[in-house]
């Protein structure tokens, strides 16, 4: 290393760590990461939404001598990224294609000064010719690249630009090249490490679990209704409400602002403007609720979104799981909520029957499958998710998901299980739904006849029950890895060693029913301060957050998280030293907004007593 990495005490990574930052803990994985990048090691780090991956290299850029090169794929959000910086007190800048030469031309005189810890580019722009040597020229003191899938193109959001960075361990070969990404299946992850060209970095996989995020699932019968009920038991909550069309979106939007709440639609079929207006109008907490198509996902870094809704049957859990994902970045309790109708699967069927590829078309029906088994299944929504990551979530129940919290509602469908069983059996496993379905009900098909599936013991003796009905009992059977289907041309239906006690009588097979009241459960930490309702003085403190960041012009959690709020109106410090003990509060915020909060804590105490 040509700039011999700084020997850092650890008492003074923590100093920054509070000084700049207001936190007086790491969370997992952080300390480790900074501490490599400090030593001069190039890094790897998946870590979900929320996990806090900027401080990772935002801390040893403000420790570290020269610039950190930050390399992020969205120009939209690197003025929101700059600006948190900058409110924590660091130097930081971007260069992109909205400004003009002249903007330009004094960010890159800041760059060769050496008076930027963080300069935020687009990979498009390091691809320019000639960027490249103009960087080695500076005194960079090491690069992060940030949503590092993009350069993979296993991934599912792959950038050509990004493969420009394969050069950066050339053009720096003394610098740590460090990377970060939400969502990198194994495969995807060797992949980036490969072509970065990582020196044996430091890799990190943190835990996909989201502890604070409580899942659950509710039968869709009236979206709309159903929304608005849960935004009216949540009011003044930010949350997002997902829907597959651009029509349902503007209904629901219609819908929920006739009824009085304040809601914003956004989707691909709106004017760019009007899209980043909405989108801003949501980020800085001037409306409570966006009504969106998945469009509406990348560009929001806000930290304080408390709920999710899929108000329509997700494609594919891997989607779902990043869209819920985007509540209770802070930590703090959100709630992700999924209307399951099974009225929304034949329309999905429909996109399905149209791909032509046909392996791409047995994908997306693998897919639908995977989120109608979590949906329908009578097992902790936490486990299946993260099961679907690889990732083994343990025996005991979450506690904070609908069905380990007893939300939902058991019946014994035992019977039906073991009709369903034994027609599989008994058509020989080689058969997938439709036809089990046609013995079970009885259906007179040319197929039935023609195997003589009609003289068989089952045939017909469901035909008390629909033929969805069938579905969602076989559906269960396959979440609950009763029956597995197999992975040929025609996906076929076939039992499992757990089916047996079930077809014996010896074990009992539930299905589930979601029911209608939906609330997350509190951290032990924030019982006695319910989020819905910080009280009187919290709404006084974020009345001042949403003066001072239309008067900043930066999104609201830039200026104070929800957490910092909290904590002001619960521990109400009186003098300035008082404030560097809240969560979220450095040394730059106490003294750029610190007389304005203790006025109002002050005024506060005194009208209370
Ligand atoms: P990511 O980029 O991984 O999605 P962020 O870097 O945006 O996550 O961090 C998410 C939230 O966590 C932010 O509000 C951030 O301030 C907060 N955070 C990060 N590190 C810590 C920490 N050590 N203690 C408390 N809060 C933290
Ligand atoms: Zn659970």
């Amino acid at each position: 290393m040509s700039k011999a990495p700084t020997e850092l005490s650890e008492q003074r990574i923590k100093n920054a760590l509070h000084d700049i930052f207001g936190f007086s803990e790491f969370r997992p994985n952080q300390k480790e990461i900074v501490t490599a990048i400090l030593s001069g090691r190039d890094a790897f780090v998946v870590m979900p939404t929320g996990g806090g991956k900027s401080l990772c290299y935002q801390l040893p850029a403000h420790l570290m001598d020269g610039t950190c090169l930050v390399v992020s794929p969205l120009i939209s959000l690197m003025k929101d990224q700059v600006d948190a910086a900058v409110e924590n007190g660091l130097r930081a800048a971007f260069l992109n294609s909205s400004q003009d030469a002249g903007e330009r031309r004094a960010v890159l005189n800041q760059l060769r000064r050496g008076a930027l810890d963080l300069l935020y580019i687009s990979p498009e722009r390091f691809a320019l010719e000639g960027f490249s040597d103009l960087l080695a020229s500076c005194h960079i003191s090491f690069v992060a690249i940030d949503e590092a899938h993009c350069i993979s193109e296993w991934g599912h959001d792959f950038r050509p630009d990004y493969l420009a960075l394969g050069s950066l361990t050339k053009t720096f070969p003394d610098t740590p090249i460090t990377a970060f990404t939400a969502t990198a299946t194994m495969k995807v992850q060797e992949d980036i490490v490969q072509r970065l060209n990582l020196r044996t970095p430091l890799r990190v996989r943190a835990s996909f679990n989201r502890p604070n995020l409580y899942y659950a699932v509710q039968q869709k019968n009236d979206a709309n209704r159903q929304a608005l009920r849960f935004i009216t038991d949540h009011r003044n909550q930010a949350g997002i409400i997902y829907r597959t069309t651009r029509k349902s979106v503007e209904a629901t939007a219609e819908f929920l602002i006739k009824n009085g709440i304040r809601a914003l639609p956004y989707h691909a079929g709106l004017d760019d403007d009007v899209r980043a207006k909405n989108q801003e109008a949501f980020n800085r907490d001037e409306v409570a609720v966006v009504v969106a198509t998945i469009a509406f996902g990348m560009g929001i870094d806000k930290s304080n979104v408390r709920f999710v809704i899929h108000a329509d049957l997700p494609k594919n859990i891997e989607g779902y799981y990043q869209e819920t994902g985007r509540s209770g970045r802070d930590g703090d309790p959100a709630c992700c909520l999924l209307f399951f109708g099974y009225g929304d699967i034949p329309k999905i069927r429909h996109f399905i029957n149209q791909i032509e590829d046909e392996p791409e078309r047995r994908r997306a029906e693998r897919s639908l499958q995977d989120v109608v088994n979590y949906a329908s299944a009578h097992a902790c929504r936490r486990r299946q998710l993260l099961g679907y990551f690889g990732e083994q979530f343990g025996h005991a129940p979450c506690g904070n998901c609908d069905v380990c919290a007893g939300k939902v509602e058991r019946t014994d469908a035992t019977r039906d299980a073991q009709i369903a069983l034994s027609a599989i059996v008994r058509t020989g496993q080689r058969f997938g739904f439709g036809h089990v379905i046609d013995v079970i009900t009885g259906a007179e098909t040319d197929r039935v006849r023609a195997l003589g599936h009609d003289t068989l013991k089952t045939y017909g003796v469901g035909a008390d029950h629909s033929r969805p009905y069938w579905r969602r009992v076989l559906d269960n059977l396959l979440a609950q890895g009763l029956a597995g289907l197999d992975d040929g041309e025609y996906p076929t239906l076939q039992i499992t060693e757990q089916a047996l006690p079930v077809l014996k009588g010896q074990a009992q097979f539930f299905m589930s029913e979601a029911q209608a009241e939906i609330r997350p459960r509190r951290r032990k930490t924030t019982a006695a301060t319910p989020v819905s309702d910080g009280g009187p003085l919290f709404e006084k403190l974020r009345d001042l957050r949403t003066t001072l960041a239309k008067k900043h012009s930066v999104p609201a959690y830039v200026i104070f998280t929800d957490t910092t709020l909290r904590e002001l109106a619960i521990r109400r410090p009186t003098i300035p030293a008082q404030l560097l003990q809240i969560h979220g509060i450095g040394a730059r915020k106490r003294e750029q907004y610190g007389d304005q909060v203790l006025a109002i804590i002050r005024r506060h105490i005194e009208s209370d007593s």
